[in-house]
């Protein structure tokens, strides 16, 4: 049960997976993370231990200086590999901690319009939501906002986008989220422990908050779409 993001410098996937081991003690059941490499989006996901998925990444290797992780505590869906995250659609990977509580009602609005789930989840349904914004013309950035404002529940997510190297969006509500800032890299963790060894420089996403992140920065909206100031801290915690 946690989250990370990374827009950097060096091959996302081994920071990826060393800062979901720092956020092990949340307990999980299964992992999996996504990159976007020369443009191009793709994901690795294993069940049971971390070493599982670092494994895999052994014998199909995920390259990419850009990428999100998880950690899955399952709510919604057995801790099975199609129910591991991240969730893709199209040109958008998804990774959620939390619960999207009208996922049903979601996902019967989404399969009328051929929008099928391949998944058990209730996060996939806020992959596919993304993905139809996408195909009717909006911008990953239009897509995402749309799909936050039709989710109800508690979460914490990332979107991360095929053809798009340097974006990321983030959402906080009712799951905690820190933006961590580096030089010419941006990171996104469940907690700053998880950010401990990439940055000490954290800003905490208030309830409702989302963020559109690059190299360059966060840009931080209210729950209003307002764009929002929220003060960055530094955060001691051994690395
Ligand atoms: N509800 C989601 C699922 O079951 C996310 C669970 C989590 O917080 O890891 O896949």
């Amino acid at each position: 049960c946690g989250i990370v993001g990374v827009l950097g410098n060096h091959e996302a996937a081994p920071l990826l997976v060393e800062a979901l081991k720092r956020l092990e003690y949340r307990g999980y059941d299964s992992a999996g993370i996504a990159t976007v490499n020369g443009g191009k989006l793709d994901r690795r996901r294993a069940v049971g231990k971390l070493v599982n998925l670092s494994d895999l990444l052994v014998h199909e290797p995920l390259a990419g200086k850009s990428g999100i992780g998880h950690t899955r505590w399952a709510t919604h869906g057995a801790a099975t590999v199609t129910n591991a995250h991240p969730h893709r659609s199209g040109g958008v990977a998804v990774v959620h901690n939390g619960i999207i509580e009208n996922f049903r009602e979601l996902r019967d609005e989404l399969a009328a319009e051929g929008y099928t789930p391949e998944s058990q989840t209730d996060t996939e349904t806020v992959a596919l939501l993304t993905r139809r914004a996408m195909d009717h013309g909006a911008s990953p950035v239009e897509a995402a906002r749309d799909t936050l404002s039709r989710l109800q529940g508690a979460f914490a997510l990332l979107f991360l986008f095929d053809g798009q190297d340097d974006l990321m969006i983030a959402a906080r509500k009712g799951s905690p989220l820190a933006i961590g800032w580096g030089k010419g890299e941006m990171f996104v963790g469940s907690d700053a422990i998880a950010l401990a060894p990439m940055t000490d420089r954290i800003t905490y996403l208030e309830e409702g908050d989302w963020a559109v992140v690059t190299r360059a920065g966060a840009e931080i909206f209210d729950a209003e779409n307002r764009r929002a100031n929220r003060a960055e801290a530094l955060i001691q915690i051994d690395a």
